[in-house]
């Protein structure tokens, strides 16, 4: 009898590699208005809101990143273009899935347990997924299947802002980054927010899920598959 060949790890599209390294902060600067800027700043530094975005180098081989993966982190550009286009977060190839009900995200149950409404309006910064390579996602992610995997279709997905780092002067008049707590890391920076979005390097886009509902996603599989 032969042993079951283990699947292979797959590293999705927007996990950052190793060898991809954050551009220094010295190429920031401040704007004569007010807020943070790039010294050599160029079209595609900021979002369609105007927000800054993190540059990271990219190493790239056929197009395909290259590198070990650092599990934990995520490149702000591959993150941008698959959540900014609805793309698959793993194989980037394909749309996320789409069905009536929505597109398709995978969700970490959240640990406040209070959030009665969960998962109608949650914020997230995991792209979507096609529906095979949820099925990876699901079986793979130590950090989803820790906390208990969850699908759901969200009707409308709408852009709600970004997570990133808030910038303040600094005393030689320089950009410096404002310290928070580890939780306060995690709370996204609202569009909407035209006080602090001049000041904010962003680094993950971040939808709001509307009109969600949870699904089963062996169901949606076999269906596809029907
Ligand atoms: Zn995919």
């Amino acid at each position: 009898m032969t042993a079951p060949t283990p699947r292979s790890v797959v590293v999705p599209y927007i996990t950052a590699r190793r060898g991809e390294e954050p551009e220094v902060a010295a190429k920031l600067g401040l704007r004569s208005g007010g807020g943070l800027c790039y010294l050599d700043e160029g079209l595609g530094d900021r979002d369609d809101q105007g927000v800054l975005w993190a540059r990271c180098s990219q190493t790239h081989e056929d197009g395909w990143p290259i590198g070990s993966p650092r599990w934990s982190m995520v490149h702000p550009s591959r993150q941008r273009e698959t959540m900014q286009g609805l793309r698959c977060q793993v194989c980037v190839v394909q749309t996320a899935s789409r069905t009536a009900s929505g597109y398709l995200f995978i969700a970490a149950r959240p640990k406040d347990t209070t959030k009665a409404d969960w998962p109608e309006g949650a914020l997230t910064w995991q792209p979507p997924l096609c529906l095979d390579c949820a099925v990876i996602a699901v079986e793979q992610c130590p950090h989803l299947s820790k906390a208990g995997p969850v699908a759901l279709r969200a009707r409308v997905p709408r852009l709600y802002g970004v997570l990133g780092t808030l910038y303040t002067t600094g005393a030689d008049m320089r950009p410096v980054p404002v310290v928070v707590s580890d939780e306060a890391k995690d709370i996204p920076l609202p569009y909407k927010d035209h006080l602090l979005r001049p000041w904010f390097l962003a680094s993950q886009l971040v939808r709001e899920l509307r009109g969600v509902s949870v699904v089963d996603l062996e169901r949606e599989i076999a269906t596809a598959r029907a």
